[in-house]
């Protein structure tokens, strides 16, 4: 006889699962947010990590009411995410650079967990058990505002400052460009500072080499 017969064994499975990638992810957000140089972006990695607290308990919980052991499988998806991450973070980055791919990699995160308890729901409605999908659903939509936030955070300054070049004053600096400047010259500025800011970068990792 097979050792997953049942959709309920399935259940457990995965909630075993998710319960060893939560306490995976509560290790590692305290270090993402020490690598974060962003305000905003610390404290949402430090506002998810208080979450990830409560959902383990709910998984605890879930499990005590399946009658099923409160442990951990270990969970290689998150493992490998996550692995992931701890190599981008011993990059030496530009810190506003580092702030747009720590977000991506706890997109990730979200992503593995948002599909992960979307179907665990789903298998728990389906058999009935009404506390345990009640359990999942606020873990899930924890996870989905977990990563509008992040989504947020992206397109309202962190992937605009990565892609600028950081620590640059470009308030007042010469460019030695002509001041013969037509009405485009607003416009053109951006890319104009993109290349400034890449010949420095230039600069800079000469220096460091
Ligand atoms: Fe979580
Ligand atoms: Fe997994
Ligand atoms: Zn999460």
């Amino acid at each position: 006889m097979p050792n997953m017969e049942t959709l309920q064994e399935l259940l457990v499975h995965e909630l075993q699962d998710l319960y060893n990638a939560e306490n995976q992810i509560m290790k590692a957000l305290p270090k993402m947010a020490r690598r974060a140089t962003s305000t905003p972006l610390r404290e949402a990695f430090e506002a998810h990590l208080a979450q990830t607290e409560m959902q383990a308990q709910r998984l605890e919980r879930a499990l005590t009411l399946l009658d099923a052991p409160v442990r951990g499988r270990h969970c290689d998806g998150m493992q490998g995410i996550i692995d992931e991450g701890k190599k981008l973070m011993e990059e030496d980055a530009n810190e506003d650079v580092m702030d747009a791919g720590l977000i991506a990699a706890a997109q990730k995160v979200e992503h593995y967990e948002i599909a992960s308890y979307g179907s665990v729901k789903a298998w728990a409605e389906l058999l009935g058990h009404e506390e345990v999908t009640a359990l999942l659903q606020e873990t899930l939509s924890e996870e989905e505002s977990a990563d509008r936030k992040l989504s947020q955070l992206a397109d309202s300054e962190v992937n605009s400052e990565a892609a600028m070049g950081a620590g640059e004053d470009d308030s007042d600096e010469d460019t030695g460009e002509s001041n013969d400047v037509d009405e485009d010259s607003e416009e053109r500025a951006t890319p104009a500072r993109r290349q400034r800011s890449q010949a420095a970068r230039s600069r800079r990792s000469g220096t460091q080499g």
